[in-house]
């Protein structure tokens, strides 16, 4: 019997979804390769926002009803047993909390028993796999270390879907750390949707001193986390930041919205003006330090002085770059409740003039680099351009180049063209790639 897993949603669905595959390959089930050759489909949801909530279901519905379908992850948390009410066939639900049951789960479906549940919630962190090798990167390895939230932002479904937060225990993380840096891994990236609150148990130690850890006993070039939020600054992490060449000069700092009126609405505990302190804060330790971002646009009670306040912190902070949405309200959030003014073409457009912004400070901050020498880890082969790499630069940025080196080298290339979402460059010959 063999399984498909088609995973929606953020880096912590990937890595969930790569674990799940891992679990079921150790108990010899086969993955296949693509979903017409696979027995059974596990889908790995996302219900962050309603449309790529609704997306599953359209995917769902394209297969015939010999397949088995097992839905797991965020949507099947939230929904429970309400999905077997929708117009696709499901034979299970797996919530976030249940992944290390997979085994079990899959047996009964595959033995036909009846459509049923898994998604209670569990209050300690759970180990899936000891060291995760089933990775689909042979160079950017992503370790969870936490799971859950317990801010409530009031637009977010988050808390609902996975629950409180959860710690991994710091020698699980650096031994997965040590793992990867001996496969050769050249990034590793920690996840959690509140990384920078990571702790020990009762009164234990803090997230900087975690990254002091790793940095210190990991030899990975760049050591990355995701997602800090930023009301649980630390001035800490800047100093353990900076004190480490290997922890990469950039972070994602979600903000949603420039107008301390609305953040407060959204339950953020920051100010605007808080915010950017801790921006300067950053710059002043590291001047190279880079910055991306999150961003939702018309939420309930946005006016056109708070999205100019977004805009204007967009220009204030010259992201690297930015993630942004619509708001979508989420079943069950306080801010499901708040009316609704704005028409949704309004808001819309508030969205295309936030990107548009972002691409011109983007074009403007890539010009910037033209004719200098940027290291670039290079990430895959160009999917149509023989003898052209790809790679991503220390703050994320994507550079194209003509070069022999192979994926997982660190090359040195000279920016010869910038757009506003890639660069283009030659590379410095090396006789030895790092
Ligand atoms: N923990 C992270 C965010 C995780 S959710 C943080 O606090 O910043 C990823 C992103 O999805 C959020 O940053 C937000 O921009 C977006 N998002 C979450 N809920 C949303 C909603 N209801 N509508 C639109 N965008 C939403
Ligand atoms: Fe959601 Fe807020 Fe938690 Fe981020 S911090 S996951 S936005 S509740």
């Amino acid at each position: 019997m063999n399984f498909f897993i088609k995973t929606f949603g953020c880096q912590m669905n990937v890595n969930d979804s790569e674990k799940i595959r891992q679990l079921l390959e150790d108990k010899g089930l086969e993955s296949s390769a693509s979903e017409a050759t696979a027995d059974i489909i596990i889908v790995n949801s996302c219900a962050v926002r309603e449309k790529p909530q609704e997306k599953i279901f359209s995917y769902i519905g394209q297969f015939p009803p010999a397949k088995k379908i097992i839905v797991a992850g965020c949507v099947a948390q939230v929904e429970k047993e309400a999905l077997f009410r929708k117009k696709v066939k499901i034979d299970c639900v797996v919530g976030t909390h249940q992944f290390y049951r997979i085994g079990e789960i899959i047996d009964e479906v595959a033995a036909g028993s009846r459509a049923k549940t898994a998604a209670a919630f569990s209050r300690q962190w759970q180990e899936l796999v000891p060291a995760a090798q089933a990775r689909s990167s042979r160079v950017t390895g992503y370790i969870s270390i936490m799971e859950g939230c317990d801010n409530f932002c009031s637009y977010c479904i988050v808390p609902f879907s996975r629950g409180r937060e959860k710690y991994r225990p710091m020698d699980a993380i650096l031994r997965e750390a040590e793992f990867l840096a001996e496969q050769g891994f050249k990034e590793i990236v920690l996840l959690g949707q509140n990384v920078n609150h990571w702790h020990e148990a009762k009164g234990g130690r803090a997230f900087p001193h975690l990254l002091r850890r790793l940095a210190r006993a990991v030899p990975v070039p760049w050591i990355r986390f995701i997602t800090s939020y930023p009301g649980y600054h630390d001035r800490e992490l800047i100093r353990a930041m900076a004190e480490n060449r290997n922890i990469a000069r950039h972070i994602h700092f979600p903000a949603q919205s420039g107008s301390t009126r609305i953040l407060k609405k959204m339950c953020r505990t920051y100010s605007r003006s808080q915010y950017l302190q801790i921006v300067r804060a950053f710059r002043a330790a590291m001047p190279d330090m880079k910055f991306s971002s999150d961003f939702i646009v018309g939420f309930p009670g946005e006016n056109d002085r708070d999205f100019n306040l977004t805009l204007s912190l967009l220009e204030q902070v010259e992201y690297e770059s930015i993630f942004s949405f619509v708001y979508s309200p989420r079943p069950g959030t306080q801010a499901a409740a708040y009316a609704r003014e704005l028409a949704p073409a309004a808001a819309k457009q508030r969205l295309y003039a936030l990107q548009e912004l972002q691409a011109r400070i983007q074009l403007k901050n890539n010009r910037g680099l033209l004719g200098q020498i940027v290291e670039v880890l290079v990430t895959e082969k160009h999917p149509k351009k023989t003898g052209e790499m790809i790679g991503r630069s220390e703050s994320y940025r994507v550079v194209n180049f003509p070069s022999a080196a192979p994926v997982g080298a660190f090359a040195r290339v000279k920016i010869t063209a910038a757009g506003p979402h890639s660069l283009r460059g030659e590379e410095i010959p090396n006789r030895a790639y790092a």
